[in-house]
């Protein structure tokens, strides 16, 4: 037995689907243009441009294809393999993106602020269908480590208002309420991609398909929907929930999201400036600290939880400064 997938346009799937007509049947999963079922084969064609062909004639049926997808589709990949979906499954776990997901239409999640003594955390989840990846591209999005503040702000303004997003921002003071009250940094993050990705799940179920969601992972999988357990979690149930590090790069709607996060963090880490009367500068670093002293000389010890997050070592390092 084995597994055949195909990344075709929407061309071929129509051909496709021409050719096959005498073997189609009324099946219809999830996501499905057609399944139809030649001779020794079953043959699942996806909106997302992907075809499965499965059963002994597989690879044969395929190859009837297989050229015409490469030279239809840019991006069209041809892979063949038998059980394949067995030892993949096996290996990396329920989590691990397909390899076809750039092609996807995804609900990308990512944070920004975590690592920063100053400022919120602010977390995005968008939603990008596949016919938008390529204006994305045009746009100028990608991966927002590659990306100045400057460059960020012209993109996430240019990008706001056509793909459907949760935007979320967990001021200091909130941020350090929860974390004295024992949450740690890993819940409350998994708490702010629940909320953002449930949000945008809400925004475009009903009249978009969604092939998945990614999310930019920062710790397992299982000790993320641990950190869940007692939340709701809507989508949990969804078959093709992804987890990838460095996931900006596996689909753009993550660095559609990252890029939203920092956006809204710059903007936010500015008013804060605006407050302190001087620049607060960013990380966790020895200018950090001394910018922490001095916003402690300037306004006392209470009021740095409104701009900081008050337990990370810097905050007694300022406060050693000072002596
Ligand atoms: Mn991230």
């Amino acid at each position: 037995m084995s597994n055949t997938v195909l990344t075709v346009t929407k061309e071929i799937i129509n051909k496709m689907m021409e050719h096959y007509k005498s073997a189609i049947t009324n099946q219809n999963p999830p996501g499905s243009v057609f399944v139809a079922k030649p001779h020794g084969c079953t043959i699942t064609a996806y909106k997302s441009g992907k075809v499965l062909f499965q059963g002994n004639g597989a690879s044969m049926e395929a190859a009837k294809w297989g050229a015409n997808a490469n030279a239809h589709s840019q991006s069209g990949t041809l892979k063949t393999s038998a059980t394949k979906k067995k030892s993949v499954a096996a290996n990396s776990g329920n989590y691990a993106p397909p390899p076809t997901i750039g092609q996807l239409s995804i609900i990308g999640s990512d944070e920004v602020g975590t690592g920063d003594y100053f400022g919120p955390i602010t977390v995005t989840a968008a939603y990008v269908s596949n016919d938008k990846i390529e204006l994305l591209k045009e746009l100028g999005v990608k991966d927002s480590k590659d990306l100045n503040d400057t460059q960020i702000t012209k993109i996430a303004e240019q990008i706001i208002p056509i793909i459907p997003h949760s935007l979320l921002i967990l001021r200091n003071e909130k941020y350090n309420e929860l974390e004295q009250s024992g949450m740690n940094q890993g819940k409350l993050k998994a708490m702010l991609h629940n909320q953002a990705v449930s949000k945008v799940l809400t925004i475009v179920k009903s009249e978009n398909k969604v092939d998945g969601i990614l999310i930019d992972q920062f710790c397992q999988p299982e000790v993320f929907f641990n950190y869940l357990r007692d939340k709701s979690v809507p989508w949990k149930s969804s078959e093709n929930i992804y987890f990838s590090t460095k996931a900006e790069g596996v689909h753009i709607a993550v660095a559609a999201a990252s890029i939203i996060a920092r956006y809204a963090f710059v903007k936010e880490f500015e008013k804060l400036s605006k407050m302190a009367g001087f620049e607060l500068p960013k990380g966790a670093g020895p200018k950090v600290d001394q910018k922490a002293a001095e916003f402690i000389k300037k306004y006392g010890e209470a009021s740095l939880t409104k701009v900081a997050k008050l337990h990370f070592a810097n905050t007694d390092k300022a406060k050693h400064l000072i002596k």
